[in-house]
């Protein structure tokens, strides 16, 4: 079965058994055969979590490289055999999302990350012998996760970072270290039922901004890779140690009037849609050419999505921001990745169907398409040409160099936008998604490392360029 045949499978058995935004306490149940006190892999102490992951991964260099193939086949295995009870529960402990598309987003790492295969050495050899380069571990990583991909993040890292012989001392997002911490011990009983060792990811039990700070200074630790909000991406930035940090983003969608408007409509509605709304890649906010605009909009109903009235966009506004400390808009957390039809029911707005996506049509000046919402709520921008499109999808996504999506049948202008917008990933006539590996090609990440530019991180990100000479020799030729 292919990954996509698993995926839809997956999606169609979720959703005719939990429908939307299902939460069940009894699957979880079922499949807890982990839950209890002792995780492997989950420490009181930070300091022991990391020389744990230390001491597992200097073992993990003792073993064959065949046997970390097989360590990482057991570890996508468990991962897909748990996928569901983790997406449970995810969507329970942090009250984000759907369930279905966490089951998803789970097999989507499991199946898609890549493994040891991803390293490639290269030999150079002429007159003065013979050079090797090969790709070496750095060590232990220290890996800060977020919230909004708790799961699958760890599955996704623990892949590619084991993939490339590390081990990794996670710092959850305290919001959802019971299901992180779930899926670490997890994949440690995988790996160790196979005889790697016991403990190559661990943890503190109670992961909080103290523990993360030990991970950040640590001397063992060699690497961090963080994913999250800015906050925390400057932190890592500043900690001295390599980094790779994945930051938001604030994915524009561009529609032009040569875009099949009925798939259009029905992409970014299955896009923007998606766990509602928390991924990063997911579209947020949307520039289309006048001539189009009604079609889409009303062809976006069509398929889900509910059009605010006018006087309803103040009323949403109210209530999905607040004002920080210092004055600023922000967003109301009590809001973020819920259900489309749980925001309007907030509202006072009454709907009769199933929704999945609020739309309204802003300027772009309104904080439906400034600010990155993690909800699906979406601005939409009416423009009078292609290059006001981009010109304004440039200053939405901000400079995160993150993602934008276009629909378009015009090469000229998807080439435009693509440059102008200079994002790691660019999807063409197809959801946000499709840039993960969902109904699109090519591996996946959860970690897409845009401040610190590496992109769609794989286990060779996660490596040393190491290079061995050997001077007048070795030569067959
Ligand atoms: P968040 O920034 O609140 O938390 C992310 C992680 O950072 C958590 O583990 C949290 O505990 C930690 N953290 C936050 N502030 C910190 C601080 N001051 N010091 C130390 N640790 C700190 O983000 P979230 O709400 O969990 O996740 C959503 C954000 O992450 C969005 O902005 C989204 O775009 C981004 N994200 C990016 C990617 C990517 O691949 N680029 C993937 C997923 C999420």
């Amino acid at each position: 079965m292919s990954t996509q045949e698993m995926i839809d499978r997956v999606k169609r058995e979720m959703e005719d058994k939990y429908g939307n935004g299902f939460k069940s306490k009894e699957v979880v149940d079922s499949g807890s055969s982990y839950i209890n006190e002792t995780r492997l892999g989950c420490y009181e102490r930070v300091e022991d979590a990391i020389s744990a992951a230390k001491e597992s991964q200097k073992q993990l260099m003792e073993l064959s490289m065949f046997k970390r193939k097989e360590i990482i086949a057991a570890m996508r295995k468990s991962s897909i055999d748990n996928a569901e009870k983790l997406a449970i529960m995810a969507q329970e402990e942090t009250g984000f999302g759907r369930v279905a598309d966490k089951i998803i987003k789970n097999v989507l790492a499991a199946e898609k990350t890549p493994g040891t295969e991803d390293l490639q050495s290269q030999a150079f050899t002429g007159d003065d012998g013979m050079t090797l380069i090969e790709l070496a571990p750095f060590g232990v990583i220290g890996s800060i996760t977020p919230s909004t991909n708790p799961s699958s993040t760890v599955i996704n890292n623990s892949i590619s970072m084991v993939a490339a012989g590390n081990g990794v001392v996670y710092n959850p997002h305290p919001g959802a270290k019971n299901v992180c911490l779930e899926t670490i011990a997890i994949l440690n009983k995988a790996i160790s039922d196979v005889g790697g060792p016991k403990e190559l990811l661990t943890a503190p039990n109670q992961p909080t901004m103290d523990t993360s700070k030990v991970i950040m200074t640590h001397k063992d630790i060699r690497m961090l890779a963080v994913t999250g909000g800015e906050a925390v991406v400057e932190i890592a930035m500043k900690s001295g140690k390599k980094c790779i940090a994945a930051g938001p983003g604030n994915p524009p969608v561009i529609v032009d009037e040569t875009a099949n408007i009925k798939k259009a409509a029905s992409d970014i509605v299955k896009g923007s849609g998606f766990d509602n709304n928390v991924l990063c890649i997911a579209e947020k906010e949307a520039f289309v050419v006048n001539s189009v605009f009604n079609e889409l909009v009303s062809e976006m109903v069509k398929n889900g999505a509910y059009e605010l009235k006018r006087h309803e966009i103040d009323i949403v506004t109210k209530e999905v921001f607040t004002k920080n400390k210092k004055g600023e808009t922000v967003v109301n957390r009590k809001y973020v990745g819920k259900c489309a039809s749980e925001i309007l029911k907030a509202c006072n707005i009454s709907v009769h169907s199933d929704i999945r996506l609020i739309i309204a049509e802003v300027n772009d000046s309104h904080p439906f398409i400034n600010i990155e919402m993690l909800m699906p709520v979406f601005g939409m921008v009416r423009v009078y040409s292609i290059d006001e499109a981009i010109e304004k999808a440039v200053i939405a996504e901000k400079g995160y160099h993150h993602t934008a999506i276009m629909h378009s049948e015009n090469v000229t202008n998807l080439t435009k936008a693509a440059r102008a917008l200079d994002t790691t990933i660019f999807v063409k006539n197809a959801p946000s998604y499709a840039g993960l590996g969902i109904e699109g090609e090519g591996f996946t990440t959860l970690t897409i490392a845009t401040p610190t530019g590496e992109g769609l991180t794989s286990a060779r990100s996660f490596t040393r360029i190491r290079r061995c000479t050997l001077s007048g020799g070795f030569r067959i030729v």
